[in-house]
């Protein structure tokens, strides 16, 4: 009898399923370094170019495919790949060189592929994802070009186990009832992870090295809740388990019915709940859930995709899509938030990113950029659904110099006839200490605020959110933090404007309590805990929530005031959960 083994990964999309193991190895692509001669140059630039109309070719179909099963939205990184290969200034940069250096086309194609590759893995994580999406349409090409057949086909009703999956492996598995994947390498945010959500298959990925140690046949339990693989699950674990699925179908089916609930109290405080969005992919996934409004809609990713910043046109077809997606209810796009972690392309390095060029600060200096930015969100906002924030924001200069570029936008689209919301609503991200200090004189300059505690947090602790040595001084129930949530809110409300959360801290249940106490009017949370923070909210008694925040307000410790909230939680929430 094998012995059970447990091994532990990232989870990437959540179910469990128990079946056999597929051990997809895809061969390693082999790049010929060799030298040509001279009568050798046309015919290798011929294959060359078959090669790359025949990964057209299979790319489309794989698009087709795709948008049939998941949908346009989610099939948009096959178009990316798309349009690698259609962008003829650079296939024809690598015929040149084939002509010029006189090497193999699969040298010189590899070689400009990884001069992209190498700005990717420089990147943060989710550009080293993309990383992933472009080596595999170089490996496409190449494979073309030595005539291999590129096969992804395994068995019905497997769990997949790869040292890393393509999109288009994802895609192509799932015609043959995949039952789920784990992975080497990836992310959360690796394609693989989005398309398995897409497909409601359980993944679990960034096992590092579970492809050496699971063989085809071996019996094997996923855990895309927990991020685990079970190998060679023994009786009783396979009897766990499988109340484990039955149950997770009820609770699921359970927490799904609080989503069309109105978003209140036990005793009828009502505060709403919306989503934070990242991706075009997580729309469809909120429009499943009731629906609640775009309370973050951060805009980086439109700069990532391109390493550049989108042109007016792009921007406006983005925005209207998402205003359209979520009328009737409101949309606020977030200002590029650009600097810090998230990678800016410059040749300036800074010793200090997250204190340094980053957010509005980039816009500010960026003026043409900026406007671009406010007129696409303009023109794409004549439902009157979206709102405009800007992040990092440190003074009172920095929101009356954005105003006053707002201003000059919207009267050179007046001039020009046209149709937008004229009285769109202008708020702030709370996220610097000098924010919270100026809340009052901040309140008077804007419509609304947003709090983000995620930099709050590392700002006001001098913790570094990215540092792992010190990820444990993180932590958003920090005295510091909470007198300061308490100070923006009453700040906003005396001068009669409205305070959501953004930051990660509005997704944890166990703050729902404290952040209702603290009289927030909006969480907006990730989509994927939506259901189970309006059950959280749906379980308490304002009233309890505000004597939970009296009580925590007179704590000097981070550890006096988890201990409250978590029995706080345990006793009038989780007690609540059948
Ligand atoms: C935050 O800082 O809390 C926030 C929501 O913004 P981001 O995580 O994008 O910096
Ligand atoms: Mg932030």
């Amino acid at each position: 009898m094998v012995k059970e083994k447990i091994y532990r990964g990232i989870p990437a999309s959540q179910g469990i399923s128990l079946s056999k193991a597929y051990l997809y190895a895809r061969r390693q692509v082999h790049v010929n370094h060799q030298d040509i001669i001279d009568s050798e140059i046309e015919n290798e630039i011929e294959e060359f170019n078959k090669s790359v109309e025949i990964s057209l070719k299979e790319l489309k179909k794989i698009y087709t495919l795709s948008v049939e099963r998941i949908g346009e939205q989610n099939s948009r990184i096959f178009l990316a790949q798309l349009e690698i290969l259609n962008d003829r200034i650079f296939i024809d940069a690598v015929i040149e060189r084939i002509r010029k250096e006189k090497k193999s086309a699969s040298f010189i194609f590899h070689d400009e592929i990884a001069k992209l590759s190498n700005i990717l893995l420089a990147g943060n994580d989710y550009m080293k994802e993309r990383y992933v999406d472009v080596n595999d349409v170089k490996n496409r090409v190449i494979r073309n070009m030595r005539r291999e057949k590129l096969v992804s086909k395994v068995d019905e009703n497997t769990i997949i186990f790869a040292h890393e999956l393509t999109p288009a492996d994802t895609i192509l598995f799932s015609k043959r009832k995949v039952l789920g994947y784990a992975t080497d390498t990836g992310g959360v945010t690796s394609h693989t992870a989005i398309i398995s959500r897409a497909l409601r298959i359980p993944a679990v990925v960034g096992m590092k090295v579970i492809s050496k140690y699971i063989s085809t046949g071996d019996t094997v339990i996923i855990d895309g809740y927990e991020g685990l693989i079970i190998a060679n699950p023994n009786e009783e674990t396979i009897a766990r388990y499988n109340e484990k699925i039955d149950s997770y179908k009820v609770q699921e089916k359970k927490l799904f019915q609080v989503v069309d609930l109105p978003c209140q109290t036990v005793d009828k405080k009502h505060v709403d709940i919306t989503s934070n969005v990242e991706f075009l992919e997580e729309v469809d996934f909120i429009k499943n859930c009731g629906n609640s409004g775009i309370g973050l809609y951060r805009t980086e990713h439109l700069y990532m995709a391109k390493e550049d910043f989108p042109t007016v046109a792009e921007q406006i077809e983005e925005y209207l899509h998402i205003a359209n997606v979520t009328f009737p209810k409101s949309v606020t796009v977030r200002t590029f938030d650009l600097g810090g972690d998230k990678i800016i392309q410059s040749s300036y390095k800074e010793t200090n990113p997250n204190l340094g060029w980053r957010g509005i600060r980039v816009s500010l200096d960026k003026v043409g950029i900026f406007k671009e930015q406010l007129r696409a969100i303009l023109l794409a906002s004549s439902k009157k659904n979206i709102r405009i924030m800007l992040p990092m924001v440190s003074s009172i200069e920095e929101i009356r110099r954005s105003k006053q570029i707002l201003k000059e936008v919207k009267k050179d689209l007046e001039a020009k006839g046209a149709f937008f919301d004229k009285d769109i609503k202008l708020g702030v991200m709370i996220e610097v200490p000098s924010a919270v200090i100026l809340a009052e004189s901040f309140a008077k300059e804007v419509n609304f605020f947003s709090i983000g505690t995620n930099d709050l947090t590392q700002y006001l602790l001098a913790v570094d959110r990215g540092n792992e040595l010190i990820s444990g001084m993180f932590n958003e129930f920090h005295p510091a933090v909470i007198k300061s949530l308490k100070y923006i809110v009453e700040a906003a409300h005396k001068n009669k404007i409205k305070v959501s959360i953004c930051g990660e801290m509005a997704s944890n249940p166990e703050a729902v309590p404290v952040l209702v106490g603290l009289d927030m009017d909006e969480l907006s949370v990730n989509p994927s805990v939506y259901p189970t923070i309006k059950r959280a909210l749906r379980f308490i008694k304002y009233s309890d929530a505000k004597e939970l925040v009296s009580k925590i307000l007179n704590y000097s410790t981070t550890d006096e005031i988890i201990n409250e909230v978590k029995k706080f939680y345990s006793e009038q929430v989780k007690s609540k959960i059948v």
